[in-house]
């Protein structure tokens, strides 16, 4: 793997992939890497191979490590955010990437970065976006540069991160970039807490009661499908409407109660992110293909100690017939 930290030799390279029609696949990180960004790996590997031309065109999986001091604000971790380069550089090397590239701050941001990608307010000032303000603005613009310097034909994001992922399928659509948005699946420990970088700052005890995050999001989806299931007369989507706010305010004092204090449970349409509470009768036919096809995510923040964790669960609503 070649490792790379300055523009101009990135381009070359990318140039160079280019006149030989290989395709690119690239990962965007901010390093301190573990079996979930692994997996990204993985899964450009199997894209360039899917879409390349053999050997005359071999392909390249890039993976980038930038930590962004554009998405965090100024109480957050960005000068404590775990670093290790070399570490991650062996990590990536035993995996297959072809090349990283890990650029200073310097060398992404010469001079101050006053163009930025402004986010809708309605994909990035709910959730996250509400409690990170100028998050989403300060990931898009780094994403978007990232893009630009890697011209990947597909990017892989990890729904771990599903607001996210979310927002930058968004962007690429409305920009007219050209490139797929690829989102793969949550890689979790064995008991079911999500990989995350910052998994690092838990204490022992903090990291053994972790995976209630994931039980609570679990317990409130099993919930609004139980109420759906028992819808007689309207669209199980409806009939599990009126349960929502109870359901998102249960979890909460679950998490209170267990300690956490947590700083949102949202459940969205999993096909365009409205509140479900939006649905309308018009909206859901209660014909069983369109019920069968009702899919909503439950997202969540909460802290743990000191430590922020995300999580989200994404379910069908009424288990296939
Ligand atoms: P980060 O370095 O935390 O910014 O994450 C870089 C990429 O890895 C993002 O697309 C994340 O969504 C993804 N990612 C982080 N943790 C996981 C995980 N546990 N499973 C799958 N993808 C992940």
């Amino acid at each position: 793997m070649q490792t790379l930290h300055d523009i101009a030799p990135l381009r070359a390279r990318i140039a160079a992939v280019r006149r030989a029609e290989g395709r690119i696949a690239f990962v965007p990180t901010m390093g301190s890497l573990h079996e979930g960004h692994l997996q990204l790996i993985d899964e450009a590997r199997r894209r360039v191979a899917a879409e390349s031309g053999g050997d005359s065109a071999p392909g390249l999986v890039v993976a980038s490590i930038f930590v962004n001091p554009l998405q965090f604000g100024p109480s957050e971790d960005f000068d404590s955010y775990p670093r290790d380069l070399d570490r991650d550089a062996a990590l990536l090397d035993a995996r297959g990437c072809d090349l990283l590239f890990a650029p200073s701050v310097r060398t992404m941001y010469p001079v101050a970065q006053t163009f930025r990608v402004q986010t809708p307010p309605e994909l990035g000032a709910v959730l996250e976006g509400a409690f990170r303000p100028g998050f989403f603005e300060g990931v898009c613009t780094v994403v978007l540069k990232l893009f630009n310097l890697v011209q990947p034909d597909v990017a892989i994001f990890g729904s771990k991160d599903y607001q996210q992922a979310l927002i930058v399928r968004h962007m690429v659509q409305q920009l007219g970039l050209p490139l797929d948005i690829v989102a793969a699946p949550t890689v979790r420990a064995e008991d079911g807490l999500a990989l995350s970088s910052r998994n690092a700052y838990l204490s022992a005890d903090e990291r053994a009661r972790a995976p209630q995050l994931r039980q609570t999001l679990l317990a409130l989806a099993q919930s609004l499908s139980d109420a759906a299931a028992s819808a007689v007369m309207s669209p199980a989507a409806l009939a599990a409407v009126p349960h929502i706010e109870a359901a998102q305010d249960v979890a909460l004092q679950r998490l209170r109660d267990l300690g956490w204090s947590p700083d949102y449970v949202e459940v969205r349409s999993a096909r365009d992110f409205c509140p479900p509470q939006a649905l309308s009768a018009e909206a859901v036919s209660a014909s069983p293909e369109a019920q069968a096809d009702v899919r909503w995510v439950v997202l969540a923040a909460a802290r743990l100690g000191k430590t922020r964790l995300i999580d989200n669960h994404e379910w069908q609503l009424l288990p296939p017939a």
